[in-house]
């Protein structure tokens, strides 16, 4: 009885763990993720955006963070990329960057193996590059999912894992003012918030929450006395693969992954 006590509460510890491994944003325990930017630099956040492009999310959050000078990151899914490319562009074009988010933003992708994931990756790598001219370098994994074959793949393909430390909670049907009161108030310095300016055809979000909320976030982080840098600025990996190298160059860094 006691032993039959002491297996249950082992197994539910180790699949706590292997859970916590595969949803949490910030578990590093199938690799290396980046969570957070450099705080050191004086209370600056990055913004970043999921899931897009969307014709309903992308252009009124373009809009706004051109009018308040705010450059962000966003992570594309490569289907809705193929069919709104000229949005890509436009995300590119006014200063900002495009990650890779997945092909099909999968919602069971968390029980694929190895080789589907590097399909995911690398056909949305194409479809960027295609579009851009530029290859990414920077992979977030579709629901925050991570495990084992995705990481495989992933370090196949050379990219970085970004994750985020703070979120909208705008994956589900929400408002502006919830949006602002998961950001304003808890942001700190080094901070990788996330918001959404995509849907995906299986989910019921409200687009326009994020894009109501983003001016007055961007007001209230301000007025807390943070700035916005791009993400590239807080985080060491460089977003887009060199397109430029000399073999030798190559093969190191081939080595080095
Ligand atoms: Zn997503």
């Amino acid at each position: 009885m006691l032993i039959e006590g002491v297996a249950a509460a082992t197994s539910a510890a180790v699949l706590g763990t292997v859970g916590y491994g595969i949803l949490a944003p910030r578990s590093q325990f199938w690799g290396p993720v980046i969570v957070r930017g450099d705080a050191s630099a004086p209370g600056r956040v990055a913004l970043t955006f999921d899931d897009g492009p969307h014709p309903e999310g992308t252009p009124a959050i373009l809009d706004a963070l051109a009018e308040r000078g705010v450059k962000a990151a966003f992570f594309v899914v490569g289907a809705q990329a193929v069919k709104w490319p000229g949005l890509v562009r436009r995300i590119v074009d006014e200063g900002h960057i495009v990650g890779n988010h997945s092909f099909d933003h999968h919602n069971f992708g968390i029980f694929w193996l190895t080789r589907y994931w590097e399909d995911q990756i690398a056909r949305t790598d194409r479809v960027l590059a295609d579009i851009t001219g530029h290859r990414p370098a920077w992979f977030r994994p579709p629901m925050g999912f991570k495990q084992y074959h995705l990481f495989q793949a992933v370090r196949r393909r050379g990219h970085s894992v970004i994750s985020f430390s703070r979120r909208a909670y705008d994956g589900v049907p929400t408002t502006p003012e919830r949006v602002i009161g998961h950001i304003v108030p808890r942001a700190r310095a080094g901070d990788i918030i996330t918001l959404h300016d995509g849907m995906l055809t299986s989910t019921t979000r409200t687009l326009h929450a994020a894009s109501l909320a983003i001016r007055p976030v961007i007001d209230g982080l301000g007025a807390r006395g943070l700035a916005f840098a791009r993400l590239d600025e807080l985080i060491a990996p460089p977003p887009y693969v060199e397109e430029l190298k000399t073999p030798e160059v190559a093969r190191s860094q081939q080595g080095a992954l």
